[in-house]
């Protein structure tokens, strides 16, 4: 049987993207490739916000679960997701295990309206050949949309490519039709990656194969904006079809509340999708939510 390292699981409301407002069980996977030190500071600065809460929990006093790690407002949001150092803190679960949590954290404990948002870290790593099968546990027989949040670099395996494609036709009854998509939070230079590891048009045009991808970029900056202009016309000119969200820097409310109004202004001008992160005013953006 699969094992997935699994740094959260949590019942709560999607904030971001296209499911914003939809009640959602996320499942966030251990492991990124990439750091995004850069989001928040001053351009080609590092934030070393995360490797500080690091040395303290390696060195000083560990935390003990999620829930008691501090936020940071510069930096990756979910940086234990992804640093070896919080590694003790992500259990290794069997699929079966996974799908018993998620049936006790649903309510009714069973699937009604509410969707599967699959986060991380980066979620495409190597645990597309484990949700097979999470995907078949009877548990889970009643799922009918998946989100994958993917920073949009890592290509799907011919394996997991044919095994989407089967779980969506095997879905559609008549009554229900299943959906998988793909949120691709493409990272722009702000995040401190580099643009030809970060914009990869496609990767993601494959992901269009077997589902509906969206592309959200993270602006604080009239530059940032400027960047996200030129992505979008390399994912376009490649024949990326989707639609293109514009979302506000920050992970606490203090960040966030500088540059939303300024981000969805910039998003009406121009003709494209604004997303909130509904998890920033409603829960403070804490682990767990
Ligand atoms: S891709 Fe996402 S999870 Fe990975 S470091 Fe960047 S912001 Fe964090």
């Amino acid at each position: 049987m699969s094992k997935i390292k699994i740094a959260e699981l949590f019942y709560s409301i999607q904030g971001e993207g296209r499911y914003m407002g939809v009640p959602s069980v996320f499942l966030r996977t251990f492991g990124c490739n990439f750091k995004c030190a850069g989001f928040g500071m001053p351009r080609g600065e590092t934030s070393f916000e995360a490797v500080d809460i690091a040395a303290k929990h390696t060195m000083i006093e560990p935390f003990q679960k999620y829930e008691d790690l501090p936020l940071v407002s510069t930096g990756c949001d979910s940086y234990a997701s992804w640093m070896p150092e919080f590694k003790d803190l992500s259990p290794m679960l069997t699929s079966d295990a996974i799908a018993d949590r998620i049936c006790e954290i649903i309510p009714h404990n069973e699937w009604r309206d509410e969707h599967l948002v699959i986060t991380g870290g980066e979620p495409l790593l190597g645990w597309q050949r484990a949700y097979p099968d999470l995907l078949d546990n009877p548990k889970m027989g009643g799922l009918r949309e998946i989100t994958f949040e993917t920073n949009g670099t890592q290509k799907l395996t011919p394996e997991f490519k044919e095994y989407l494609r089967q779980w969506t036709a095997s879905g559609n009854d008549g009554l229900w039709t299943r959906e998988i998509t793909f949120s691709v939070s493409a990272k722009l230079p702000c995040s401190g990656e580099k643009w030809e590891e970060a914009i990869l048009p496609e990767v993601v045009r494959e992901y269009e194969q077997v589902g509906t991808a969206y592309l959200k970029f993270v602006i604080a900056t009239e530059q940032d904006f400027k960047d996200a202009e030129c992505a979008i016309g390399a994912y376009r000119a490649a024949g990326f079809k989707g639609h293109v969200y514009l979302m506000p820097v920050g992970g606490v409310e203090s960040v966030y509340a500088l540059n939303n109004r300024t981000v969805a202004d910039l998003a009406m001008k121009n003709g494209l999708r604004y997303s909130d992160r509904l998890q920033v005013p409603l829960f403070k953006n804490e682990w767990g939510t």
